[in-house]
């Protein structure tokens, strides 16, 4: 048998053309969605819009790879549209021209190469490369990273920062009406999280709650917190304190009677394990933007499961397409996975889509896509309205 054989089975025929398959041009877009409600955490104010970037890998073979990124530019992401384009579009475009797209290991080592850091960054072209790899074989992303163990995918919902108490709870009960079973509350230092979250576990008695504070309290002020609400039965305490102070996460772990959860402190692989090894958290939050596409993040989990953690797959608000990547991730995983608020972007609270087929949501349940790669396709009209590059 032959390695072409081997690699690509049933699509004998034409195999040597799928392997040969190459990249010829991308295309870096940025996108602003506007949010049909404003989004606000603890860090930066409110957002109106999202500040997006679509990614197409165009190839030798008439695919289209889609991936998406967020210029996030809030604390643990200093990325912004114009340099996720300036990078993509100078430095990691030409690592990819011309090389096969099942070259991705190669390429993505030399995009470490080429660029340190910059995951933001990297994250679209790794997805779009997976997505063109499924397409080419004619199977689901999952498949590609495993097979799938689940075809739908509980989500969590997110109640950002309103200041308004009685809005806080009927949002939380509506989407509770709605199958949501498990919240995100963000907290931010100034007050009024300590009311809303009573309010909300006496309203929603049966709900998974957890506090997100998005790295902006001092040890003080989240060791007060985490005592005020001690008994309101909190599943985790996400990221109260800044990414550099894991040491202060672990002692208030030992100190406190909810657990701590990791998201922005874990960027790469050496982040989680300083996590792990300080014992600073019972779990940690992936995002495919923040830990460089779903290649990647899959990496993290592994290492994070191995050492006992959960998983709580996480995004920022984005659309169907990189919700689509985290959707394919979570399906292909065969362990135990928390329900993460990775689809918050499409969720109907906040997003507007640019592709035709959106992904879908029954309840809490995301629905996994069954079409070849992320399985998205972009609306040409949405993505010309939204583009802010010509
Ligand atoms: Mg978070």
């Amino acid at each position: 048998m032959t390695n072409a054989q081997f690699a690509f089975g049933a699509a004998e025929t034409g195999s040597a053309g799928l392997r040969a398959a190459r990249v010829t041009r991308v295309e870096s877009i940025p996108v602003m969605l506007p949010l049909r409600k404003h989004f606000e955490h603890a860090i930066g104010g409110k957002r109106l819009n999202l500040e997006n970037l679509i990614v197409r890998l165009y190839t030798d073979q008439g695919l289209v790879g889609l991936g998406e990124t967020q210029a996030w530019r809030r604390i643990g992401s200093s990325d912004t549209l114009r340099g996720l384009k300036a990078a993509i579009d100078d430095i990691l475009a030409p690592q990819l021209v011309g090389r096969a797209v099942f070259d991705a290991p190669a390429i993505l080592w030399d995009f470490d190469q080429a660029l340190h850091g910059s995951h933001y960054a990297k994250a679209p072209l790794a997805d779009a490369l997976l997505d063109l790899q499924g397409q080419l074989l004619g199977v689901p992303a999952s498949a590609l990273l495993g097979g799938q163990s689940r075809q739908s995918i509980p989500i969590s919902a997110v109640l950002p920062i309103t200041r308004d108490l009685q809005q806080d709870v009927e949002a939380g009960m509506a989407l509770f009406e709605r199958g949501f079973r498990s919240f995100v509350v963000k907290v931010s230092p100034d007050g009024g999280a300590v009311q809303t979250i009573q309010q909300l576990r006496s309203a929603l008695p049966e709900a998974v709650i957890r506090l997100d504070a998005n790295a902006s309290m001092d040890f003080a002020g989240a060791r007060r917190l985490s005592d005020a609400v001690a008994d309101c039965d909190i599943e985790g305490f996400e990221q109260p304190l800044p990414p550099w102070d894991v040491e202060g996460m672990a002692l208030l772990a030992q100190l406190t009677k909810i657990p701590i959860i990791a998201d922005e402190c874990v960027v790469t692989a050496q982040d989680l394990l300083r996590v792990i090894q300080t014992r600073a958290a019972f779990g940690f939050q992936s995002k495919v933007a923040k830990n460089g596409g779903a290649w990647r993040s899959r990496d993290l989990w592994s290492i994070g499961a191995a050492a006992g953690l959960k998983i709580y797959p996480g995004n920022h608000p984005g659309t169907s397409i990189v919700t689509a990547s985290v959707a394919h991730l979570a399906a292909a995983w065969s362990g135990p996975l928390m329900e993460g608020p990775f689809a918050v972007g499409v969720t109907d609270e906040f997003a507007p889509e640019v592709v035709v087929e959106p992904l879908t949501i029954k309840g809490n349940l995301l629905q996994v896509p069954n079409r070849p790669g992320l399985g998205m396709t972009i609306d040409e009209k949405a993505l010309e309205k939204y583009r802010i590059d010509r």
